[in-house]
């Protein structure tokens, strides 16, 4: 039997979060609004109006082309995309085809294995969105209040080998529009949206076979499983003799199931020409490089120089890139604490990350700030105060913004450490369990965690747990 792999491209468009449409002064998010309630002349395709372009989606739309490593023309134009369908007001949206924003461009993803995939770009452009169309109860209703919404289109070339590689791409993709700031990136929402280019071949080949278009997936789980579902049935039909043919089709995610939507529609039939209400999109050198400079260290980047310079495992350097505001609370603490970056990162990855769970915020909005937890792990490296109390610390300085060190000194928390003090409290655990000092005696040595528990409870969870076990097994063998 043949191997077969999968060839994949994803097509994406990105809503950036603008304040405004792309072309009017409508509000560009509509999610709370009722619908048509955020529509005007220009949005909805009246008769006589002029579009007039938003320096601000041009602006994330060249950033995100910086990102994504793409050449940014300094002259691109508008195109008009003429098809019929209810929810297009104008009977065309304006787009841009032959000369883009953006030029090239490619993401290097690291993938699980530990290889990289270099994913290519071979298409990146600014459009409007068009409206929503959504059937009920047999009747078609539209919504025109996402008519005009500033979208990125950008797909890649198929340049995917498995539904995991297209998974990762949308997760690092989703990463690094939230990481730039140029989009919510909510597939949910519809802030990322992705069509998936399918096709299969011998394993090993390089030939491109017909590829099908799966449409409407709206979930990173959605991509994967459809994927899944259509090379399988790319192979299955393959195996037995017929022929992919270049069908659009549409994911029903409550059925798990891809249904035939129609033929595809080639590019010719979209009769594009250009916008004849816009002039070209002229940059200038200067404004470009305004906007370069905004360009931060970009998260894949970021992971390579933590793993690097902080001698991070890529598991820990993976989750402290996850969003910009917990990988500047990692740096911010590990330079103010000067020692071992692991243990900065264990305390992050365990605690503060829990923490920003539960609170339901990103890390720039804790009052725990990166010097109060700097000073949280040196009381606990200097033995001032226990492992324990330095974690329950940690949800006392979030609360009442109180310097940790204030918080020892008020509620007594600094450590039992004292080899008189902490060998009272033994000699009276242990006179006040007899029985237990006789089974451990007898060899049910397993009794030292209960007695440490014992200590721990006396001492209100201060004691040195190194010092209080010594001191414990010291006592119990009767040397104490
Ligand atoms: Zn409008």
């Amino acid at each position: 039997m043949t191997d077969y792999e999968a060839v994949i491209g994803l097509e994406t468009h990105i809503q950036l979060n603008t304040t405004t449409k792309i072309f009017c002064g409508c509000k560009a998010d509509s999610w709370e609004e009722p619908p048509n309630t955020n529509i005007c002349p220009v949005c909805a395709g009246l008769p006589g109006v002029l579009p007039v372009l938003n320096k601000a989606a041009v602006r994330k739309g060249a950033l995100l082309a910086a990102a994504m490593n793409a050449e940014i023309r300094l002259k691109s134009f508008f195109d008009r995309k003429n098809y019929f369908y209810p929810d297009l007001p104008k009977g065309y949206q304006i787009s841009q085809y032959d000369v883009a924003l953006g030029n090239g461009g490619y993401l290097n993803l690291p993938m699980p294995s530990g290889e990289v995939r270099q994913v290519n770009i071979v298409k990146l452009h600014l459009e409007e969105d068009a409206g929503k169309t959504k059937m009920e109860h047999g009747r078609r209703y539209i919504d025109f209040n996402r008519c005009g919404v500033p979208l990125v289109e950008m797909v890649t070339g198929p340049d995917l080998r498995s539904a995991d590689e297209a998974a990762q791409y949308l997760i690092r993709l989703r990463q690094l529009l939230r990481w730039i700031g140029v989009s919510e990136g909510n597939m949910e929402k519809g802030h990322l949206r992705c069509d998936a280019n399918v096709s299969i071949r011998a394993a090993g080949s390089t030939e491109l076979n017909t590829k099908t278009e799966i449409k409407n997936v709206n979930s990173i789980e959605a991509v994967r499983a459809a994927i899944n579902k259509e090379i399988e049935r790319q192979i299955v039909l393959v195996e037995s003799g017929g022929r992919v043919e270049a069908w659009t089709l549409d994911w029903d995610d409550t059925h798990q199931r891809l249904n035939k939507m129609r033929s595809k529609e080639t590019e010719a039939d979209y009769r594009y020409f250009r916008e004849p209400d816009l002039l070209p999109l002229e940059l200038t050198e200067e404004w470009l490089q305004s906007v370069l400079t905004e360009l931060p260290e970009l998260p894949l980047e970021r992971r390579a120089r933590f793993m690097n310079e902080y001698d991070l495992p890529e598991y820990d350097a993976d989750i402290l890139t996850g969003d910009r505001p917990i990988s500047d609370y990692f740096e911010s603490t590990v330079k103010a604490y000067q020692g071992d970056p692991k243990v900065v990162s264990n305390w992050i990855m365990n605690e503060i990350l829990r923490m920003l769970n539960e609170l339901g915020i990103d890390a720039d909005k804790l009052i725990l700030s990166p010097e109060h937890l700097v000073q949280v792990i040196k009381m606990v490296d200097e033995g001032t105060i226990n492992n324990a109390t330095g974690k329950a610390l940690l949800a006392k300085v979030q609360e009442s913004g109180k310097p940790p060190a204030a918080i020892v000194e008020q509620e007594g928390l600094a450590q039992v450490s004292d080899d008189l003090a902490l060998g009272a409290v033994i000699d009276k655990v242990l006179v006040e369990h007899p029985d237990e000092v006789s089974s451990y005696r007898e060899g049910k040595e397993g009794l030292l965690g209960w007695f440490m528990g014992q200590v721990m409870r006396e001492t209100r969870g201060k004691a040195d747990p190194g010092l209080t076990r010594e001191l414990l097994q010291r006592a119990l063998k009767g040397e104490g």
